[in-house]
């Protein structure tokens, strides 16, 4: 679907987006966040690399889970983490 230069991107056929919108790691040691990523892999929502936590890249390199997409309003992008591929939906 997203004409992403990755084949995890081009994998996703169908983009999950936040249940809540809330960073699930943050809420549990009531840390603030800046913005929201939602994992394509599980749908979990976590925080970018601008919050102090960064749990969408901690959970990437823990769960070997690759592919992100923005959580923000108006934002239409995945991003894949191995191969640093970046692709508007
Ligand atoms: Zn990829
Ligand atoms: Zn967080
Ligand atoms: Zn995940």
């Amino acid at each position: 679907m997203p004409d992403g230069s990755c084949p995890h991107i081009r994998a996703i056929t169908t983009v999950k987006h936040a249940k809540h919108r809330q960073c699930d790691e943050c809420v549990q040691i009531a840390a603030q966040w800046v913005h929201l990523r939602i994992c394509q892999e599980c749908g979990t929502t976590r925080c970018c690399d601008d919050s102090p936590n960064r749990h969408a890249t901690e959970h990437a390199r823990l769960s070997k889970h690759r592919v992100i997409a923005s959580a923000e309003p108006g934002e239409r992008w995945l991003y894949c983490y191995p191969d640093e591929a970046f692709a508007e939906y």
